[in-house]
């Protein structure tokens, strides 16, 4: 006999069916909405392991280098050597991990990667858009809340923390994932000498990083901060983990100047002696600066991979209001669409913001200071007014943007 429809229930819950919104049938057994919606969500949280965990020819195939600067230059404008240093760097950790458990003579070291480059260059963002890509695991940290075991402020080992929390703290995916630790050059001893006072914000923190660079099994406290005695731990290796440290290394220049110009007249590369380029410097960094900077030599060797970040120039600035995919013009244009107002903006205040960003040294994150300084009262006046199109003229810009303004911002 067939069942009455009010004695049909949901085989996984026992809800009655008059008590769900939709009950589906099927082979003797019922599902209601709930466990159907349940049973999709558990679906694709174990599709997402499954991708993650198992990296493959198939993700080398999608990750090749070019293509992951091809992204990058969507987000990140110049820069070209750090993107295809960074690109193939992270092609060689994925190589890594697709290598992982199949018994071969050659082993692939990994090769954790440190930026240099001033304030406001793109350090940052280039980590970020290389996360943004990537399926793997990844977190940024600020070098300078930690401090060596036994002092006030974070263990090193909370650096793992933030990784497994963007995972759930799935400890396998966290292990084959991408840590960004920034301001790496805070860490730099303040002279050569060594003092012997104890350098707690320094060197001592560089030694304790040593162990999580070369890869050893790390006992991480959950939630970060400082490891309690009666704190349950989580186990990790970091063996797999690639770390890619920034900082400006403020400074830095000089003692490149120094090195080169007691070395040599020029700057030999290839077969022809060059001049060397004064407005970028960094290009010529080496691992005996770093060490001269103040940080430790063991630090330094397990940081292969030295990239520069080149300083922006007028015609980069320019750029960056307008190109990347979300540019900041863009994003304000954007803005006023969504009051269906059309936003002009006249190249030549483009120009004009370009110029003061340049002259006043505010770089990259000044543009956007600027940017929100000109379109404040617009953004607070236009919306709910007749207006449809908005002409943006290099009068009210300079009336925004009048000197005043902008030292406050350099102050800031
Ligand atoms: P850093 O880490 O080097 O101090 P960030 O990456 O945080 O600098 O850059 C700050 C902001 O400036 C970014 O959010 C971005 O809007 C902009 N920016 C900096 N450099 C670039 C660049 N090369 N291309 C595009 N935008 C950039």
């Amino acid at each position: 006999m067939a069942k009455k429809q009010e004695q049909i229930e949901c085989s996984f819950c026992g809800k009655q069916k008059e008590e769900t919104l939709l009950m589906i049938g099927g082979m003797g057994i019922f599902i209601c909405d709930e466990c159907t919606e349940r049973a999709h969500q558990m679906v694709i949280e174990e599709k997402k392991i499954n991708q993650k965990s198992n990296i493959g020819i198939n993700d080398l195939k999608k990750f090749k280098p070019i293509d992951i600067k091809k992204f990058l230059d969507q987000y990140v404008i110049g820069q070209t050597d750090a993107k295809k240093t960074l690109a193939v760097a992270v092609y060689n950790h994925y190589k890594r991990l697709s290598q992982l458990g199949k018994t071969d003579d050659v082993e692939i070291e990994k090769s954790n990667v440190i930026m240099l480059g001033h304030t406001g260059t793109g350090k940052t963002l280039l980590a970020r858009s290389v996360a943004k890509y990537l399926d793997l695991p990844f977190a940024i940290v600020d070098a300078t809340v930690f401090t060596e075991a036994g002092y006030v402020g974070e263990d090193v080992e909370s650096i793992l923390s933030r990784l497994l929390q963007t995972c759930d703290f799935n400890v396998e995916q966290a292990e084959r994932g991408i840590v960004y630790i920034d301001e790496i050059d805070k860490l730099g001893r303040k002279s050569d000498n060594p003092s012997i006072t104890r350098d707690v914000s320094g060197e001592g923190v560089q030694q304790s990083l040593l162990k999580l660079l070369e890869g050893s099994e790390v006992l991480v406290p959950p939630h970060g901060g400082r490891k309690h005695p009666e704190q349950k731990l989580i186990k990790v290796s970091t063996r797999n983990i690639l770390f890619i440290c920034g900082g400006s290394f403020d400074g830095m220049e000089k003692i490149i100047e120094k090195r080169m110009q007691t070395s040599a007249i020029g700057y030999q590369k290839g077969n022809s002696k060059q001049e060397f380029d004064k407005d970028n410097v960094l290009q010529y960094v080496n691992q005996h600066d770093l060490k001269r900077y103040g940080l430790i030599p063991e630090l330094i060797g397990r940081l292969p991979v030295v990239v520069h970040l080149d300083t922006l120039d007028k015609t980069a600035l320019r750029s960056i209001l307008t190109e990347p995919k979300n540019a900041l013009i863009k994003q304000y244009t954007k803005l006023f669409e969504m009051e269906n107002i059309e936003l002009v903006i006249k190249d030549e205040v483009l120009d004009f913001v370009v110029e003061k960003a340049y002259e006043h040294q505010l770089g990259a994150r000044g543009l956007r200071s600027m940017c929100e300084m000109l379109m404040k009262d617009l953004m607070f006046d236009l919306p709910g007014k007749e207006v449809k199109k908005y002409v943006l003229d290099l009068v009210y810009a300079k009336e925004k943007l009048d000197g005043e303004m902008l030292i406050k911002l350099k102050a800031a």
